[in-house]
């Protein structure tokens, strides 16, 4: 008894325990402010075809920190998640990739490419969604069959007939969606089957070992199978060697992501390299 007591009271007063949760605190209070002062940024990730011709994008989101610099979303996305800060923080990021795409709808070289955007499970969740992207469809003059929203597994394991209707509703506005980290998740086939995707993500992890892992390489082939099989296109993401490319693309991949094509970059960089790219 005493000695399991006394295992609480270290673990209690534990300074890395202490230090941990100092740690969350100052993030999240330290995230409100860069809601408050436009700290975030999107850099953007090119996607390519078989013939390597850039067909869109992917919009990364960025936080320009005061003093720890330019941070991915790995180091705050889970903990805007937990408080809630990713509805206002996701809403600032589809405006901001709605007024791009209105930006290329513009311009003969740009008015094809598509832009993908992550979209978390909890805003995809807040019942107001729709409406919210079809009111920033309007504002920004932004074409809607160019927008496509990235959802993951765990948008879709809640309340199937909600996130179906959410899902068609938007369709019907001519908005793709694509399943992102595809093979991580636990969704039955039978479920995917009613959803209004239009393509399915490899995730990168089935990608990075694709070469060395037969379990992966297994994993990837059934993906692009089971995307032609449901009339789905299918893009890899993670694609980082010639290798891995030539593999993918004897496989029937129609769409590729990865450093080997281009990293995540802010938008004068991405469209420096696409007008090189188109010659
Ligand atoms: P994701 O949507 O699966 O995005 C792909 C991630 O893989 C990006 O990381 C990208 O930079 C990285 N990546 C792309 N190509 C390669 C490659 O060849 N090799 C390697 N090692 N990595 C590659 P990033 O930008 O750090 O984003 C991480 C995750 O954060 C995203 O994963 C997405 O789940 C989330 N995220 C990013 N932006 C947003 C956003 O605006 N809203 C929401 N809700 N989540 C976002
Ligand atoms: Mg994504
Ligand atoms: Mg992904
Ligand atoms: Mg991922």
């Amino acid at each position: 008894q005493a000695k399991a007591a006394g295992r609480n009271a270290i673990c209690f007063f534990d300074p890395a325990m202490q230090a941990a949760v100092t740690e969350r605190a100052t993030l999240h209070a330290d995230l409100r402010e860069a809601i408050r002062s436009r700290q975030f940024e999107l850099h953007y990730q090119v996607q390519v075809d078989t013939r390597r011709r850039p067909v869109g994008a992917e919009a990364l989101l960025r936080w320009r920190h005061p003093h720890k610099g330019l941070l991915a979303p790995g180091g705050f996305i889970e903990l805007a998640e937990e408080t809630g800060l990713i509805v206002p923080i996701g809403h600032w990021v589809l405006e901001t990739a709605c007024r791009q795409l209105a930006r290329w709808a513009q311009r003969a070289q740009t008015a094809h490419l598509r832009l993908a955007v992550n979209v978390s499970a909890r805003q995809f969740r807040q019942p107001s969604f729709a409406d919210e992207v079809r009111a920033l469809l309007e504002s920004t003059g932004a074409p809607a069959e160019r927008l496509k929203l990235e959802l993951t597994e765990s948008s879709l394991i809640e309340d199937a007939e909600a996130v179906i209707e959410r899902m068609q509703a938007l369709r019907a506005l001519g908005i793709r969606f694509a399943l992102d980290d595809f093979g991580t998740g636990y969704s039955s086939l039978a479920y995917l089957k009613r959803l209004p995707l239009t393509q399915l993500k490899i995730d990168q992890s089935f990608v990075r070992d694709v070469m060395s892992d037969p379990n992966d390489a297994t994993i990837a082939r059934t993906i692009l199978a089971l995307g032609s099989n449901l009339g789905l296109a299918v893009i890899a993401e993670g694609v980082e060697t010639e290798e891995q490319y030539d593999f993918l693309a004897a496989q029937g991949c129609r769409d590729y992501q990865g450093y080997l094509f281009g990293r995540p970059v802010p938008m004068e960089v991405f469209e420096a390299a696409l007008a090189q790219a188109q010659g």
